[in-house]
């Protein structure tokens, strides 16, 4: 399991986001709002200590999403009182709502707190983080010896722990045909899978092509990626933080 410190693990998302957003002007506004987020995060992690005090972190996040926020979360924003804040973090957290706008208001105070405290909640299941319980937003693939490994990065934590290839990450169908791997040149480093049997989808970083990728930055840019693959009826194992 890979584990970097909140503090390097910012530095890293900042610089990759500020890159990204000069080499795919499409996904500017997304990375700029996801620059604000990180810094968000920065500045409430040392105060963050209890799982009760992630409400006080409240306003001052509210109105960074009303003022340079997508439309969708600014209208979740305006239903978030702290009351129903404390519900959704507990919603998150138990994985009963990881994918509605309003969630996402959870997950942003979450990651910071759980890479803090370190709470675990893991799982026996290959395909869920082991540290927390959830599931991956991206697959990273490393050269080792004379093939590639594959590791999964967590939607929440962002943890990183290895999986077999050959198996669907979200029902870990294996047979061969019921998967495909679907490539671009416009996004040399991403490989999309998809599994036939569960009709579901993850984007897998290749670091052979780019090794300076932070899998869980890049895999905003790959929108047209997430199109396709919507279109054709596939859904994403996870939504990312832009709700995509
Ligand atoms: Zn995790
Ligand atoms: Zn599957």
């Amino acid at each position: 399991m890979v584990s970097r410190d909140f503090e390097t693990l910012n530095k890293l998302r900042l610089d990759r986001a500020g890159y990204l957003s000069s080499r795919y002007p499409a996904s500017r506004e997304i990375l700029s709002f996801f620059i604000e987020l990180v810094t968000l995060q920065k500045k409430i992690v040392n105060q963050l200590d209890q799982w009760d005090s992630l409400i006080d972190h409240r306003d001052p996040f509210l109105k960074l999403v009303a003022e340079k926020g997508p439309p969708e979360l600014r209208n979740a924003g305006k239903r978030i009182d702290k009351l129903y804040l404390d519900t959704l973090l507990d919603k998150y957290w138990k994985q009963v709502d990881t994918s509605s706008s309003e969630s996402f208001f959870a997950r942003v105070l979450l990651q910071p707190y759980l890479i803090k405290t370190g709470v675990q909640r893991g799982s026996n299941s290959p395909n869920k983080c082991p540290s927390c319980g959830h599931f991956p937003q991206v697959g990273v693939l490393r050269p080792e010896g004379d093939g590639m490994k594959l590791t999964l990065v967590c939607s929440l934590c962002l943890k990183e722990w290895s999986f077999p290839r050959g198996y669907c990450p979200a029902c870990q169908e294996s047979e061969e045909k019921k998967r495909s791997y679907f490539k671009t040149t416009e996004f040399k480093h991403f490989q999309l899978e998809v599994c036939e049997t569960c009709h579901i989808y993850l984007h897998t970083v290749d670091l052979d092509k780019d090794p300076k990728a932070i899998p869980e930055v890049d895999e905003l840019t790959a929108l047209p990626l997430d199109i396709w693959a919507q279109q054709r009826g596939y859904r994403k194992l996870q939504v990312n933080l832009a709700g995509i």
